[in-house]
């Protein structure tokens, strides 16, 4: 696909992040409709960041959206992307209210798979699991986006992040070196959210600072999913993932062996029906 930005018949916004907007685009001469996200980026790094998003063009799977292509423009880097017409799982919950079990299945199913993928094809981590940057499709599919594909990119983002800690792991709250068992605690608060049908740690999550969130997480017993209303699998599964020491939380080869997610690969689950059921966000 030979992307000009002549060619693109922009819509309406669909939402402002840390880094940048999203707005729905349809590409004229495809009549393909687009998701395309801004990056502010200074002047000096913009044409690196376009370098290192280029290996998105060999990225390939059901579980990450695809990639059409980005471009220089203004003050940033705009970024072309898959329509997920049922978007994030943020917007999904707080319309319908909590996920049900069978889907959360497959969340869980869907996002071990683009970790994996991530890992081990692209060898990027994926830096920002959390509800809506799990997007869904009227067919059913299940896929991951804004992971951390270009480090001037990330860098970029962070140097203006100004947000929360809501997600993010201990040992990278600490500032300490971090891995990918961070996006494995991102993970389990990410399912525990979309299970309750909100952000399961004290207070709005949003209105909370690095260091609030930091004594919080040292201090109290963290909340788990009750057995009584989930799946024991599921909630052993969260509880696995929300382990504080990341030497002795899973990897993502530990969970890809776990007997819930083992159970939630070979269940079968129309997502593409429940998908249909569901009010969808305005823009
Ligand atoms: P954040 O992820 O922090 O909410 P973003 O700027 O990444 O902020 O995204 C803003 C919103 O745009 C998200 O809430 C999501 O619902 C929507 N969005 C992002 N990418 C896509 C996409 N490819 N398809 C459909 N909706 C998207
Ligand atoms: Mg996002």
């Amino acid at each position: 696909l030979d992307l000009r930005e002549e060619d693109l018949e922009i819509g309406k916004a669909m939402g402002e992040g840390a880094g940048g907007s999203v707005v729905h685009a349809v590409h004229r001469p495809t009549q393909t409709p687009m998701a395309l996200k801004f990056v502010r980026a200074d002047s000096n790094i913009r044409q690196q960041i376009l370098k290192e998003l280029q290996i998105l063009h060999e990225c390939n799977s059901p579980y990450i959206v695809s990639f059409y292509g980005a471009y220089l423009k203004d003050n940033g880097v705009q970024v072309c992307l898959e329509y997920m017409d049922m978007r994030s799982f943020d917007h999904i919950y707080r319309k319908n209210g909590p996920i049900p079990v069978p889907v959360i299945g497959k969340v869980t199913f869907s996002v071990l798979q683009g970790l994996k993928y991530l890992y081990e094809d692209l060898r990027v981590m994926h830096r920002d699991i959390k509800p809506s940057n799990i997007l869904l499709n009227s067919l059913g599919f299940i896929k991951l986006c804004d992971f951390g594909i270009s480090k001037e990119m990330v860098n970029s983002i962070a140097n203006t992040f100004v947000g929360t800690a809501s997600y993010m792991s201990p040992e990278r709250m600490n500032g300490g070196s971090y891995t990918v068992k961070s996006d494995i605690w991102s993970l389990g608060l990410t399912l525990m959210e979309l299970a309750l049908g909100r952000y399961p740690l004290k207070g709005e999550g949003e209105s909370m600072s690095i260091f609030e969130m930091l004594s919080y997480i040292n201090n109290e017993t963290l909340p788990q999913l009750p057995e009584s209303q989930f799946p024991p699998g599921l909630c052993d599964l969260v509880a696995k993932c929300l382990i504080k020491d990341p030497a002795r939380r899973p990897a993502l080869k530990d969970l890809l062996d776990h007997p819930y997610a083992r159970e939630s690969a070979t269940t079968k689950v129309n997502v593409e029906q429940w998908a249909s059921t569901l009010v969808v966000p305005d823009f």
